[in-house]
């Protein structure tokens, strides 16, 4: 058996033993993948510039799934685009990645769907706490629900959104968890950022943490020793 289906296992079997109890998942690069995401927006801004720069737009165009980077100007620089290029590229993108008909495009994270439904299963409840913001409900509530995740109705499910676009993600989380922490026992989360999952270890020491290992932002941030490392959801 797979240490990462003990892992995942065990999580589940703490959940049944306390009804009720809450797992918070994080969203992107979490649950779902945003690579389909960032290569359309490519895909878009290379059409934009076909005419007057075809050779960028091929370099564009021709960017593999598994060569994006956390940030669209690292993919930029990884792929020699001029400056000047690059910056115009991360405005685009700016303006399109947050937006809801771009979060239809996210692929999921292998066993996120099954994992999430088997929370409820076992009388549990899944909390989505993302650093997406209250303008996104509509685009996130539709790509969970094609992707077979548990309906967040506000019972079985619960998406938990930022306020404000512009809050940083880690004051919200920090904020957002005392709140949780009083909705019943956190059991365990799931996170890609190293930041996020150890704000989880502080606050809840008896739960179970796990990182995702996708990909972060990359801050120079070492998870918390107790924290379980996995690839995905499959057990
Ligand atoms: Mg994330």
């Amino acid at each position: 058996m797979s240490s990462q289906k003990i892992l995942l296992d065990a999580l589940l079997d703490e959940v049944a033993a306390r009804p009720g109890a809450i797992v918070v998942f994080d969203l992107d690069d979490t649950l779902f993948s945003t690579g389909d995401r960032h290569l359309r927006i490519l895909a878009e801004f290379a059409a934009v510039i076909e005419t007057s720069d075809a050779r960028s737009a091929g370099i564009l165009r021709g960017i593999a799934r598994e060569k994006l980077r956390y940030s669209i100007a690292d993919t930029a620089k990884d792929h020699g685009l001029e400056e000047k290029l690059a910056k115009d590229l991360r405005d685009f993108w700016f303006a399109r990645f947050f937006k809801n008909p771009y979060l239809l495009e996210d692929s999921i994270i292998p066993g996120g769907p099954e994992y999430a439904s088997e929370v409820l299963v076992r009388g549990g409840r899944s909390f989505y706490m993302t650093g997406r913001d209250e303008g996104m409900r509509e685009g996130t509530e539709a790509s969970l629900l094609r992707h077979g995740f548990p309906e967040p109705d506000g019972k079985g499910a619960t998406l938990v959104l930022k306020p404000r676009f512009d809050t940083p993600d880690f004051a919200f989380k920090n904020e957002a968890l005392r709140a949780v922490g009083e909705m019943g026992t956190v059991a365990g989360s799931f996170e890609n950022e190293p930041a996020h999952v150890n704000l989880f270890v502080e606050r809840f020491p008896k739960g179970r943490h796990f990182l995702l290992e996708t990909k972060h932002s990359g801050r120079p941030i070492a998870p918390h020793p107790s924290v379980h490392r996995i690839k995905d959801f499959r057990r």
